[in-house]
């Protein structure tokens, strides 16, 4: 493609893209399509010569868009918001024209530097502790997700309390098994990274929570000190700052003191809700955050930000690069050497990384902390008033008060009445809603989040869901 080729249908791109967002509200949220309905529309072999780009474009409204979910609809209240915005996208645009790796400083030391710069500005913007300023012993980094978040801590947890990397000696060296906590609430991640880390799922004690979801601090005390009774070593926990079925908040002033007497890692994770502290009102969450060892939060969720984007701040960032840190000969170079600069290779699992930190940038610069903090407000405040709607209406249950931007209810009758309810409203394209299971009852997902809902759409999935009543 020539460079003028590329500017024409450059503009042709992003105008297709404007188009595209313009009607997602129009558009069924889920699509009409069965197994395999989108693969009959392709060729069987790739073209053996080259094709117009305007021929691609058009398969994008052929093939593709009759083939999604649309993600970025107001009436989209499932899953999470997954919110996208103009200069996040042209952020990932410029970062794809570009084509730059930021592996190490070296290699691109913009992208190392105006990254550590961010993820600082999100320490303050966040009023998160500041031991996790790069300032400091600790640091941020943008990750690709939560899961690899927690996963990253979870090695840097094994680091600390058997020095598995330096001493290469495995997890043998521990007195016993490593063994993680966390609420039975908590994301499904953790299991996964104590699979991937070799621990073992049935070394990841998934406690009991109490009537609001929480993790209970006396059940993690509790099981700690019987692992350590029979030998086993407590190394991990995961609290959450708005788990993903009730958005429940664990209490990290509580849970704190725990990990620290135990000598154990204490991991926050808070994908989606963490963007909510933005607002000084809603930071209540972060209630005894200074003992936790790491934290993280999805902009790729609720700030506007394209996925990915996960922002992962540890309190002492040499675990980590101790953990994840090895030194081919091709990789050396003098920056290194000198100590004086972060090579983000180091701080988590690939070693090739992208201009990530372009989308964040635009986005904070582009809303400034007053616009992100309106938008957060007006999510909070469509929620609080749908849980009230809920609240008093005889056919609905609200399970528990939602504390920011999800509200989870269900049918009176039970789980049959409640997931006819839920399937009826994702099968109508109208709106898009996620099932969970809470008390072991059936529960509807209301997730407000999308960069574009209003008052309006929230009504009309009232009116919905009052009429199904
Ligand atoms: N943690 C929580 C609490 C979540 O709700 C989710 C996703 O919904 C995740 C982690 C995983 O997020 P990611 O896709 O960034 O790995």
């Amino acid at each position: 493609m020539t460079a003028d080729e590329f500017r024409r249908q450059g503009r042709a791109a992003v105008d297709w893209i404007a188009d595209y967002l313009e009607s997602c509200e129009t558009r069924p949220v889920y699509p009409d399509v069965a197994p395999g309905d989108v693969r009959a529309k392709l060729p069987l072999s790739a073209p053996a010569t080259g094709e117009p780009f305007e021929r691609m474009l058009a398969d994008m409204d052929e093939i593709v868009v009759p083939g999604l979910a649309h993600w970025q609809s107001p009436n989209w209240f499932a899953f999470f918001p997954a919110n996208i915005s103009g200069p996040s996208i042209l952020g990932e645009l410029l970062s794809a024209g570009l084509g730059v790796q930021g592996m190490i400083w070296q290699t691109g030391p913009a992208i190392t530097e105006i990254e550590t710069h961010v993820l600082d500005w999100l320490v303050e913007m966040l009023a998160l502790p500041e031991a996790f300023l790069s300032s400091g012993r600790g640091g941020g980094v943008i990750q690709d997700t939560a899961s690899g978040a927690t996963l990253c801590a979870l090695l840097a947890a094994r680091e600390r309390a058997t020095d598995f990397a330096v001493n290469a000696r495995g997890v043998a060296a521990a007195p016993g098994p490593i063994v993680a906590y966390a609420s039975e609430q908590a994301h499904s991640s953790l299991e996964k990274s104590m699979m991937i880390a070799g621990l073992g799922r049935e070394h990841l004690r998934c406690l009991p929570t109490d009537a609001a979801f929480r993790l209970r601090p006396d059940a993690l005390a509790a099981a700690i000190a019987e692992d350590r009774a029979a030998g086993r070593l407590p190394a991990f926990v995961c609290a959450n700052l708005g788990t993903t079925s009730a958005g429940a908040m664990d209490d990290v002033a509580a849970i704190g003191p725990i990990c620290r007497d135990a000598g154990a890692w204490l991991h926050v994770d808070a994908a989606m809700h963490g963007t909510a502290a933005l607002c000084p009102e809603f930071r209540g969450m972060h209630a005894g955050l200074e003992l936790a060892d790491s934290y993280c939060f999805n902009p790729h969720k609720w700030m506007l930000t394209n996925f990915d984007c996960d922002c992962f701040w540890v309190r002492d960032r040499s675990m980590l690069v101790r953990t994840l840190s090895v030194m081919p000969e091709y990789l050396k170079n003098e920056a290194t050497a000198s100590g004086q600069v972060f090579d983000y290779r180091d701080w988590h699992v690939p070693l090739g990384r992208r201009f990530r930190a372009l989308k964040l940038w635009f986005v904070i610069r582009h809303y400034g902390v007053t616009g992100l903090q309106q938008f957060v407000r007006r999510h909070v405040a469509l929620a609080r008033g749908f849980a009230d709607r809920v609240r008093d209406h005889p056919a609905f249950i609200l399970t528990h008060e939602p504390p920011l931007n999800l509200v989870c209810l269900r049918h009176v009758d039970g789980d049959e009445r409640t997931d006819a309810i839920l399937d009826a409203i994702n099968a109508s394209g109208s709106a898009a809603l996620t099932r969970t299971v809470l008390d072991g009852r059936s529960v509807i997902r209301v997730s407000i989040g999308q960069a574009h809902t209003g008052p309006r759409h929230v009504d009309a999935l009232w009116d919905r869901l009052t009429a199904l009543a």
